[in-house]
């Protein structure tokens, strides 16, 4: 069988609630595909880190596992958007989150004559986020993520992919705030999920299986978006 390749980047966009496996599967559709995967997340942490502006603005708003507001996370995805590695297509990993987000990216892609290929739904029960998010750990050095029961590296303590040692905890994933953050996301992010279905572009996989299981229905899912 023929598969021919997109001339225009493709731009994916995965949905779910903190924990639902975004970033664990981002970061496996990168490899595979050549798409850069871009977390708002990641992008807000390192603001926070370097202490820019939005950083400052961001930071209690991220630790109280609220939504950082709109216009400072659309400045960022603009940005990054904008930068030469995002030419060959992008996988949106936790943006959008509201759907003046979404309204603001459609209008961002129409400006280039792209649109949103896929918006691929992660659908897990709320119940195995609180698990998800206490046992997430990442290694600071090249950003793999782990998880105490569901993903632990091969030898304990040492990143699988760089060998490094130093792994990091996010400040916000704790008990406390998962409550916040899911609620944040059945109030302002849900409703994107109708959002794409009503654009045709909605696809949804269960995330409540294991990681490999998930990882190879989005592959079919991005095989069949690209060709
Ligand atoms: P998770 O992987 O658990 O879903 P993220 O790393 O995507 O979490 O986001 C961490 C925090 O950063 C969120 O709780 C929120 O405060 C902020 N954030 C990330 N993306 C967005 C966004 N698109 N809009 C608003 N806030 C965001
Ligand atoms: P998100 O980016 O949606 O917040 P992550 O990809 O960071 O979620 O995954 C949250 C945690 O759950 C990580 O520790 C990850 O290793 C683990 N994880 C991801 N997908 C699965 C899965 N399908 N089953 C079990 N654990 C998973
Ligand atoms: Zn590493």
């Amino acid at each position: 069988m023929e598969t021919t390749v997109t001339t225009t980047p493709a731009v994916l966009i995965l949905l779910g609630p903190p924990g639902a496996g975004k970033g664990t599967q981002a970061r496996l559709l990168e490899q595979e595909f050549g798409l850069v995967q871009l977390s708002t997340g990641d992008l807000l942490r390192a603001a926070v880190a370097e202490g820019t502006e939005a950083g400052k603005q961001a930071k209690a708003v991220m630790e109280a596992g609220k939504l950082v507001s709109d216009d400072i996370v659309i400045a960022i995805l603009r940005d990054r958007v904008a930068q030469a590695d995002c030419a060959r297509g992008v996988i949106l990993d936790g943006f959008p989150r509201t759907t003046v987000q979404a309204e603001a990216l459609d209008t961002m892609l129409a400006e280039t004559g792209q649109s949103v290929n896929a918006a691929i739904s992660l659908a897990v029960e709320d119940d195995a986020m609180v698990q998800r998010i206490s046992g997430r750990f990442t290694c600071a050095k090249c950003g793999e993520g782990y998880h105490d029961t569901f993903k632990p590296p091969k030898t304990p303590g040492v990143c699988d992919k760089c060998g490094s040692t130093e792994m990091t905890r996010r400040a916000d994933d704790n008990a406390e705030t998962v409550a916040s953050r899911l609620a944040a996301y059945h109030e302002q992010t849900e409703p994107l999920i109708a959002y794409y279905d009503a654009r045709g572009v909605l696809r949804t996989v269960d995330a409540m299986q294991g990681i490999d299981k998930v990882a190879d229905e989005m592959d079919g899912i991005v095989r069949d978006v690209m060709k």
